[in-house]
């Protein structure tokens, strides 16, 4: 390439899917000096190219491109062109046994030739044959728990109101009052109090995508990869934004006191992670969530302001919560007369939302020791079940989480004054 001097007649086009791995030698100006990505396809995107690859099916009226368009997240051209295909061979084998003309060689007869119509129903079959592959690493959902999922809990569902779904639905209302609207929240508790339910639903409620990553998956031994995947996760989250990226297990990113390769490693993805996050200041349409259940280890350069600044405390249930999730997990559950939700939402002080679920699971499974017809579930399974299932959170538990919100709340004042000082 360096023999063409001036660019005459000859141009040279590259094309990878990995141009991270390329030679930086190939990519210097004067060589590959202009480089243009080509990226998952958007929803309009996806919506012309069906419209391409249906051009000359003979498409049923309740098939609707534009609603396949809105749900093949993460499917690149090919995985359509493969859709539409699958959805039409599911059409011929539907008419296919009327087909008998082929084998003789005769010209199929109009009225089998007429029932030939790809349906949604083909394109449904379709959509479960025919993986995206641009999904394949980063997986994204759509969460299908809404508010009232979740039992109790209610300021804190107000409080990821305000700041996750007002500054994804309404960022004009922030920009008119002159505001940002924080774009990392923390939320910590002990385990099995609903803080996976709360950001799924928070996703659900505020109509964006949801992309989930648990904090050890983030840590990789291979040299770079770790990195990589933070900012392939980040990426994604804003071809499809809106979206939110949850973080579990964020305490895994831990500063390692020992040294070795493994310690740079979180030092590494966490200094991306944070990289990541001040990149997203300005979009307002991906927000970040991280869940823990040890709040005390994390990295403090995660908490400074402009990363997870806002804080959300999700504690055991009190009763009266307790009595909410109990309802929430017997909607279907036919129950006895005297079975008292009441008084079952009193006994079971220090269980969490997980356990809750885990009794009603296990008082119905001793209704069906009982008898396997049985199709009710009484008082006495519900006492059985409270034998066998004990609360997981303890008393020293609720506090160590109480001391670590007074404590982060009182340094929150101690930064103000210190800004304002
Ligand atoms: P965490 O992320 O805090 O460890 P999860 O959100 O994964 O806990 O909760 C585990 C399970 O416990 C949920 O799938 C749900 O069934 C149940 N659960 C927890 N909290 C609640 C709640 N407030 N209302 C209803 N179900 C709950």
């Amino acid at each position: 390439m360096d023999g063409l001097k001036s660019r005459g007649k000859v141009i040279v086009i590259g094309a990878t899917n990995i141009p991270n791995s390329l030679d930086p030698a190939l990519r210097r100006p004067g060589r590959f000096d202009r480089e243009i990505e080509l990226g998952v396809p958007s929803k309009q995107g996806r919506m012309e190219i069906l419209q391409i690859h249906t051009r000359g099916m003979p498409l049923a009226k309740d098939v609707e491109l534009d609603k396949i368009a809105e749900i093949t997240y993460g499917y690149v051209g090919a995985d359509l062109n493969a859709l539409c295909k699958e959805g039409a061979m599911h059409a011929l084998r539907r008419v296919l046994p009327d087909m008998e003309a082929m084998r003789e060689d005769k010209p199929i007869p109009q009225d089998v030739l007429k029932k030939l119509i790809v349906n949604k129903e083909d394109f449904e079959y379709a959509l479960k044959m025919v993986e995206p592959s641009a999904m394949r690493e980063v997986l994204i959902e759509i969460p299908k728990v809404k508010w009232d999922d979740i039992g109790g809990l209610e300021s804190i569902k107000q409080e990821l109101k305000e700041v996750v779904e007002w500054p994804l639905k309404r960022p004009e209302s922030f920009t008119k009052l002159g505001i940002r609207p924080p774009v990392g929240v923390l939320i910590y508790g002990p385990p099995g109090c609903g803080k996976t339910l709360l950001a799924k639903a928070v996703a659900n409620e505020s109509g964006a995508n949801f992309i989930s990553v648990k904090g050890p998956e983030l840590l990789s031994m291979w040299v770079g990869e770790s990195e990589h995947h933070v900012r392939d996760v980040f990426r994604r989250a804003k071809q499809v934004a809106p979206c939110i990226i949850f973080f579990d297990e964020i305490d895994a990113l831990v500063p390692r006191r020992s040294y070795g390769s493994e310690s740079n490693v979180t030092e590494r993805v966490v200094s991306q992670l944070l990289a990541e996050i001040s990149g997203l200041e300005d979009l307002h349409d991906v927000v970040v969530i991280a869940a823990t259940n040890r709040p005390d280890i994390i990295d403090p350069a995660l908490l400074r302001p402009g990363r997870f600044d806002r804080q959300v405390l999700v504690p055991t249930p009190q009763e009266k919560s307790r009595y909410e999730i109990l309802k929430v997990h017997t909607v279907n559950v036919p129950l006895t007369k005297d079975v008292d939700l009441k008084k079952l939402a009193q006994d079971t002080e220090g269980y969490s939302g997980a356990d809750l679920e885990a009794l009603v699971r296990e008082a119905a499974i001793n209704a069906m020791r009982r008898n396997l017809d049985a199709d009710i579930v009484t008082n006495r399974d519900f006492a059985a079940a409270l034998k066998y299932v004990k609360p997981s959170v303890t008393e020293d538990m609720n506090a160590f989480y109480e001391s670590i919100m007074k404590k982060r709340k009182a340094q929150k004042i101690e930064e103000e004054v210190s800004y304002t000082g």
